[in-house]
């Protein structure tokens, strides 16, 4: 389809309808915008703020990508907070640069992201077992373990204590169970204390993801980061998710912060495939009577409330727990059991969003470095 040449005017004439909220004014006339710079649709500019409204700024930054995407024949935005990293002492940022940020990962079709806005609540083990699921679907399956304060995938594949080996500077995956893994689990010992700053994260899990011989995958499962902090949402802006998942206990309390999982991937635009309510009943294995400890259900309203699907719900099982804590995952294990029976339903549903979302992602790609 045909469509006029993107000139700056147009670029600026779109940035005029972005108003900073702070000043009652648009960023154009505030002269926010610097940096512009056009190439084959590919559109970057910096937004530029004091160091420290960075933080509050990120929606108008946010708005002005939006409002770029929105014009015809622009495939890319690169848009950037000048001070935004400034203040962490990470490396200035390239408003010219080359969009790399969101690039696709070659031989990668789609991204999964796993997330909860707190830990504790079965994340891992959840990402683990449809990652499985999906395997016995017959796809090709990566998981990623982004949690890097504490990689726990190594431990629930059966593969503590591995290094990753590497071959021409870029790492090679571990297979456990037909999946290709990576974790920060395999490049540091287990009981190296770790303290990372923001922008330490961020170049970790970029090397994770980029510099990995993933091969052909149908789908790259990443078990997120427990939370909702910024090194949360510059991954899910600087990846190119095709759809997340936000798993959550029935608690009230985990409750909120699921809705926090959905605020933030709605934020950067990655579509939220549903919320999965995780040990959601007791079934006891004895007599096989179903207890709803915590009140089961609440994760169905809360996704009703924010508008996201309803995903499923997984039982609170022993052999859950036994199976995932053992290594030896209960998809894997048991795969004919009742609860594996739940995670690869799970895990069609999740593939069938993930569908839909590839194939309605047809627009102009929000890239931000
Ligand atoms: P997160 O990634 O959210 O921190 P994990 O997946 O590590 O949580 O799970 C925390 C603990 O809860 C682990 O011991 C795990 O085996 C257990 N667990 C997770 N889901 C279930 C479940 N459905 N039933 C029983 N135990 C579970």
């Amino acid at each position: 389809m045909a469509s006029a040449p993107i000139t700056a005017e147009r670029v600026l004439d779109a940035l005029r309808s972005v108003i900073d909220p702070a000043k009652g004014a648009n960023v154009v006339a505030l002269g926010l915008v610097s940096g512009l710079s056009i190439r084959d649709g590919v559109v970057s500019f910096a937004v530029e703020v004091a160091p420290q409204e960075a933080r509050d700024k990120e929606p108008l930054r946010v708005a002005c990508a939006a409002a770029v995407g929105k014009l015809a024949g622009v495939t890319k935005v690169n848009a950037v907070l000048t001070a935004a990293t400034a203040g962490r002492q990470a490396p200035a940022p390239r408003p010219h640069a080359e969009p790399v940020a969101k690039a696709d990962i070659a031989g990668v079709r789609t991204i999964l992201a796993v997330a909860s806005g707190k830990g504790g609540v079965g994340k891992s083990t959840t990402a683990v077992n449809i990652a499985l699921g999906l395997a016995a679907e017959g796809k090709k399956v990566g998981l990623l373990d982004a949690d890097v304060y504490g990689p726990s995938i190594p431990r629930m594949l059966g593969l503590e204590g591995r290094r990753a080996d590497a071959e021409d500077k870029v790492l090679l995956p571990h297979e456990a169970f037909g999946i290709r893994a990576m974790s920060m689990g395999f490049l540091v010992p287990g009981d190296t204390p770790m303290v990372w700053r923001g922008p330490m994260v961020t170049s970790a899990l970029q090397q994770m993801l980029r510099q990995v011989r993933w091969g052909e995958l149908d789908v790259l499962v990443i078990d997120f980061p427990p939370g909702t902090g910024d090194a949360h949402l510059t991954l899910a802006q600087t990846v190119p998710i095709t759809g997340a998942v936000i798993v959550s206990t029935p608690q009230d309390i985990a409750l909120i912060d699921a809705r926090k999982g959905v605020k933030m991937f709605e934020k950067v635009a990655v579509p939220v495939l549903g919320i999965v309510e995780n040990m959601s009943y007791f079934l006891c294995p004895h007599c096989g009577e179903r207890s709803e400890i915590f009140g089961h259900g609440g994760a169905k309203r809360e996704a009703e409330a924010t508008g996201a699907p309803f995903l499923g719900e997984i039982p609170l099982d022993v052999r859950i727990r036994e199976t995932s804590d053992a290594g030896t995952p209960i998809v894997h294990s048991e795969p004919e059991g009742p609860q594996a029976q739940v995670y690869r339903q799970l895990a069609r549903t999740v593939w069938a969003g993930l569908e839909r979302a590839l194939a309605s992602s047809g627009g102009p790609t929000i890239s931000i470095e």
